[in-house]
């Protein structure tokens, strides 16, 4: 037993750890195992300072001393405390191992080992199982061939029994196997917080861990980016204070009252950033259990919608206005329309919306079986008005005319100014009787009607001529024409007065 015998142990444990993969496992055991070493050192101190003997009582101690510091710096290395057991159990069986292999009296495996080792490598652990073992074992085999030939080491002697060969094999497959194994626990777990890390740490979302205590336990880059705080800013801080949350009492209340229930809340959040911007948010807030049941946190996932808010808005916004232009323009249309259709001096329609509606209201009292008037009305001697008080005056008169029919008339009569000073009035559901009474009773206003101009006032009479359909016509063109018949006929009786045409009249 010697140096040298260490020297081995550590090469040997220290490939299961590279058998592992990667290079931070490889110096994680490595590391753990050369105090494992360094244990052996000692004991290798005190076998030489008593006797020189493997037997020394202290030996089990310190082989018990160096496993738990190999075991310490193995688990600060890998932060996983709850493998504990099983790695104790690993290391320990390593320990007892050697210790059997070293009193069986082999000094060093013989190459028929190494060989064997190299061929169950490959069967539990695949390809890499060989080119690690390969690798190591040319390795150890190599400096063991140096270290006899120089004679730093002692040949071997005596036979090698099989017991020890079969039990230094058999350490290789279970240890290859539950260090591998208990490793590949830490790998799974080990990347599993890592992605979990990584997959909130770059979420596109902001997220924010708060504790029980209503304070800022945690908040990824997002949250930073968007807020303008950093993380150190925010820990520590209640949300509500720092990012100057714009609820009611009433609202925050409603919101601890939700998460406490164990419940999700949802809403939007307007937050000021750090440079005062305002932000808002779609916030959904989720409390987190532990495996009691209890809430230990609550976690707050935000989206930044204050960009959609506001085009939103001025999407509105727009509509509005569109909308409130699009009503403008439909007035607008409708008056030019009306204007198009109404006479500018008097207001009442014109010539050429009476061209219109009259075949509609034609059709529409055949249909009907209703009789319809037409009455034309002609002012008298309107020359004179003209001539006498001027065309200004005239006009007056023709709108003050215009506004007294018009007043006259019923909601569904019409009047037009037809040419000059003449006026047609249609008058749909009158007998003849009644049409010539109706007439009259307008042309009784017009004659009442004093228009004041200056300190005078000025008198008008207008003559008119009634015909009706079906009774007198049955086409627009001939009703008027009977109509203007009749009012001729006013006129050369007198003017002032209503003429209900009849076929005398022809
Ligand atoms: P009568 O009783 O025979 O109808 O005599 P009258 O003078 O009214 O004769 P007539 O109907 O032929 O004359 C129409 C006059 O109306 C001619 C024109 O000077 C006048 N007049 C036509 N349009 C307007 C108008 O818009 N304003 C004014 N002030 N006068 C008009
Ligand atoms: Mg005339
Ligand atoms: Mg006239």
């Amino acid at each position: 037993m010697g140096m040298f015998a260490n020297i081995k142990k550590f090469f040997t444990i220290s490939i299961t750890g590279s058998i592992l993969g990667d290079r931070s496992k490889w110096l994680i055991a490595t590391t753990a195992l050369s105090f494992g070493f360094l244990g052996n050192g000692l004991l290798l101190f005190f076998d030489l300072i008593n006797n020189g003997s493997a037997t020394d009582p202290n030996r089990s101690i310190l082989i018990l001393l160096s496993t738990i510091a190999s075991l310490v710096m193995l688990l600060l290395a890998l932060r996983q405390y709850k493998y504990i057991i099983p790695i104790a159990f690993c290391l320990a069986l390593a320990d007892s191992t050697f210790f059997i292999i070293e009193s069986g009296s082999i000094r060093y495996p013989t190459t028929a080992v190494f060989l064997t080792y190299i061929f169950l490598s490959a069967i539990f652990f695949g390809h890499s199982g060989i080119k690690r073992t390969t690798i190591f074992s040319t390795v150890v085999v190599g400096i063991l061939s140096f270290a006899e030939f120089t004679g730093l080491m002692v040949p071997h002697i005596g036979p090698i029994t099989p017991t020890p060969v079969l039990m230094y094999i058999l350490f290789f497959v279970v240890m290859g196997f539950l260090v591998n194994y208990f490793f590949g626990l830490f790998e799974i777990s080990m990347n599993e917080n890592k992605k979990l890390t990584a997959a909130v740490e770059q979420s596109s979302g902001s997220i924010m861990i708060i504790g029980l205590n209503q304070t800022i336990e945690y908040v990824n880059h997002r949250f930073s980016d968007i807020t303008g705080f950093s993380s150190e800013e925010l820990i520590g801080k209640r949300p509500r204070d720092i990012l100057n949350l714009k609820f009611t009492e009433a609202q925050i209340i409603e919101l601890w009252a939700t998460l406490k229930a164990g419940k999700e809340w949802k809403g939007e959040t307007p937050i000021t950033s750090k440079s005062g911007q305002p932000i808002i948010e779609l916030t959904s807030a989720t409390p987190l259990k532990n495996d009691q049941g209890n809430i230990t946190n609550y976690l707050v996932f935000s989206e930044d919608i204050t960009e959609r808010i506001r085009s939103e808005q001025t999407i509105k916004k727009a509509n509005l206005e569109l909308t409130e232009q699009l009503a403008q323009i439909r007035s607008l249309q409708k008056e030019l329309k009306e204007q198009t259709l109404r006479d500018p001096l008097t207001g009442v329609y014109n010539r050429r919306y009476f061209d219109e509606i009259i075949e509609r209201e034609f059709e529409r009292v055949q249909r009907d079986g209703i009789p319809l008037t037409i009455m034309m009305l002609d002012m008298d001697h309107f020359k004179s008005i003209n001539d006498t008080f001027g065309h200004a005056a005239g006009d007056l008169v023709l709108k003050t005319v215009a506004k007294a029919l018009t007043d006259s008339i019923r909601p569904f009569d019409f009047c037009c100014r037809f040419g000059g000073e003449e006026f047609i009035l249609v008058l749909p559901g009158l007998s003849p009787e009644f049409a010539e009474s109706r007439a009259n009773y307008f042309r009784q206003i017009i004659e009442k009607l004093t228009i004041p101009l200056d300190d005078q006032t000025i008198k008008i009479t207008a003559s008119f001529g009634i015909a009706i359909t079906p009774d007198h016509a049955t086409t627009p063109t001939k009703l008027l024409h009977l109509a203007d018949e009749a009012m001729y006929r006013s006129k050369l009786a007198g003017r002032n007065r209503v003429t209900l045409w009849n076929p005398q009249l022809s």
